[in-house]
C-alpha cells in the first residue's frame, strides 16, 4: 500500500515535469520548463500537506488524495479507530474496577501525600460516617481524630495496622492500614473488626475466668500436699508427694502467668500510666533475684548467678511500674534459668543506656544461646526451644509473651539476639517521649 502511494506520487511529479518540459520545448527552453514543472509539483504537494495538517487539527475535511498524503491520512484514521477501541475497552475496565471497589465490604480511601482525601468508596461512608458531598478534599485527621490514628498517620511508619473505635458509631471497631501508593498518594484500607474483637475478648475473659477458678482448688491441693510432706509416710509415698508438690507449684505459676497475661491483654488503651522512677525499680528487681537459684526438677545443683548492673539514676519513665518490673524480672529469671553453661554459674549483665532514641535496656547472658530458627517464635505463648532442657528448670512458657505485651504498652519492642555457644541478649528501647530526667517536668 505504502509502495503504491510512493509510485503514484513519483508518477505525478514525473508527469507534471514531463508536461512542463514539453511546454518548455515549444519555447526552446526545455530545462526551464522542467524546473517550472518541479516547482509546480512541490507547490501542489505543499497544498496537500497543509490540508493534512488542517484536518489533523480538526480544522478541515480529510485530504482526498491517492498519493502519500492520502496514505498518511488513512494510517492516521486507522490508528485513531484502534485507539478509540482501546480507550473504550479501558474505560469499561476502569468502570468495572470502580464498581468492584464500590461494592467492597472494606472501606478504601485515597488521600494525597499531605493527607487530603481525594476519593473513597461507599463502605468508608458506612464505617467512618464520611459524606461524599462535603468530606472530599478534607484532611483525614479532621474526620478521624482518634489520637492513636493521628499519631500513626503522622509518624509515616505504616508497617503495622491500627485499631480504634469508629467516630461514626462507638460500638464499631475499625482496623486501619495505610499504604504508600506511588510517590504522592496514600491508600487507606478500613476493616470492620468488631466481631473479631468480641471473640478475642470472650477468649480473654474465658482464660481469665478459668485461671481464676483454678486458683482455689490448687491452693487446697497445695495445702494438703504441704501437710503430707511433714507427715510420717513411707519413702515411696514421700517421693510421690514431693513430685505432686512440684507439679502443683508449676501449675500455680502457670495459672498466675495466665492471669497476668490476660490482664495485660485487656489493658490495650494504656489507661492510668504515670511517671515512675526507674533506678529504684531496677535495683529492687535485681536485689530480689540476686540470690535466686532455680529449682532443678532433675536434682542438678545450680550455682548462684553473677549479676552485673549499673542502674542509671535520675531517670523517670511514663508507663506502668508494675509492668516494667515484670519485664525485668522475667528477662532476668530467664537469664538465670537458661543463660548458663552446664554446671557453671550464669554470668548476666544488665545494660542501661540513654540516647536520643530513648532508654535502651538489655539483659545479656553467656549461656548456650538460642538457634536462629527459634528467635522469631520465642514470644509466642507456650513456645519453648527445647522441652527436655526446659523441663529441668520448669517455666510456664508464658514469660516472654508477658514481656512482649508489657512492652507494647510502652511503645517498645523486644529485640532478641543470640549466638549459639556464646549467649543471648534481650533488649528494648523505651522511646524518648516516655523518658525524662527526674525533676524536669
Ligand atoms: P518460660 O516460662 O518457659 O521460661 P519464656 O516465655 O520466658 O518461657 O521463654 C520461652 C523460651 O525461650 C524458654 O523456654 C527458653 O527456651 C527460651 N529462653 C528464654 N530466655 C532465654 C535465655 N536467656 N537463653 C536461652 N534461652 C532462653
Amino acid at each position: 500500500m505504502q509502495q503504491i502511494a510512493w509510485q503514484r506520487e513519483l508518477l505525478r511529479i514525473a508527469l507534471i515535469v514531463l508536461l512542463a518540459t514539453a511546454a518548455g520545448m515549444s519555447f526552446d527552453r526545455p530545462l526551464l520548463g522542467a524546473f517550472v514543472g518541479l516547482i509546480v509539483s512541490q507547490v501542489l504537494m505543499l497544498r496537500r500537506l497543509n490540508e493534512l495538517f488542517l484536518w489533523s487539527n480538526n480544522q478541515g475535511p480529510a485530504p482526498q488524495d491517492s498519493g502519500l498524503v492520502g496514505y498518511s491520512a488513512d494510517v492516521i484514521i486507522r490508528r485513531e479507530r484502534l485507539l478509540n477501541k482501546k480507550l473504550k475497552r479501558q474505560k469499561k475496565q476502569l468502570k468495572r474496577i470502580a464498581e468492584g471497589i464500590e461494592s467492597l465490604q472494606d472501606g478504601i480511601l485515597i488521600t494525597n501525600q499531605a493527607g487530603f482525601m481525594t476519593a473513597f468508596n461507599r463502605a468508608s461512608c458506612h464505617l467512618l460516617g464520611l459524606r461524599v458531598d462535603t468530606d472530599k478534599g478534607q484532611h483525614i485527621t479532621n474526620l478521624l481524630r482518634a489520637p492513636s490514628f493521628v499519631k500513626y498517620f503522622k509518624k509515616g511508619d505504616y508497617r503495622e495496622v491500627i485499631e480504634f473505635k469508629s467516630p461514626y458509631r462507638s460500638n464499631l471497631i475499625v482496623q486501619v492500614q495505610v499504604t504508600q501508593f506511588g510517590v504522592d498518594q496514600k491508600v487507606i484500607i478500613i476493616r470492620d473488626v468488631t466481631e473479631r474483637q468480641r471473640v478475642e475478648q470472650m477468649r480473654q475473659h474465658f482464660i481469665a475466668d478459668v485461671s481464676h477458678e483454678l486458683r482455689t482448688p490448687l491452693t487446697v491441693i497445695n495445702g494438703y500436699l504441704e501437710m503430707l510432706v511433714d507427715a510420717d509416710v513411707n519413702p515411696g509415698v514421700m517421693r510421690a508427694v514431693r513430685q505432686m508438690g512440684e507439679q502443683s507449684d508449676r501449675m500455680k505459676s502457670l495459672v498466675n502467668d495466665l492471669l497476668h497475661l490476660s490482664k495485660l491483654e485487656s489493658n490495650n488503651a494504656g489507661i492510668g500510666s504515670d511517671w515512675f522512677e526507674f533506678q529504684s525499680l531496677c535495683a529492687m528487681g535485681v536485689d530480689q533475684l540476686r540470690g535466686y537459684i532455680p529449682k532443678s526438677l532433675t536434682g542438678e545443683k545450680i550455682p548462684e548467678a553473677n549479676i552485673e548492673c549499673e542502674c542509671a539514676s535520675n531517670i523517670e519513665i511514663l508507663g506502668f511500674a508494675e509492668e516494667i518490673n515484670s519485664v525485668l524480672t522475667n528477662l532476668l529469671t530467664n537469664a538465670i534459668k537458661y543463660g548458663r553453661k552446664e554446671g557453671q554459674a550464669a554470668q548476666i549483665k544488665i545494660g542501661i543506656h540513654s540516647s536520643n532514641k530513648g532508654l535502651e535496656i538489655s539483659v545479656a547472658d553467656e549461656g548456650d544461646g538460642i538457634a536462629p530458627n527459634h528467635l522469631s517464635r520465642l514470644t509466642e505463648r507456650f513456645y519453648r526451644v527445647d522441652e527436655s532442657r526446659e523441663s529441668t528448670v520448669g517455666g510456664s512458657g508464658l514469660g516472654l509473651a508477658i514481656v512482649r505485651h508489657a512492652l507494647e504498652h510502652h511503645d517498645a519492642q523486644l529485640k532478641i539476639e543470640s549466638t549459639l555457644g556464646e549467649g543471648s541478649c534481650f533488649s528494648f528501647v523505651i522511646p524518648a517521649e516516655r523518658i525524662r530526667i527526674k525533676g524536669s517536668d
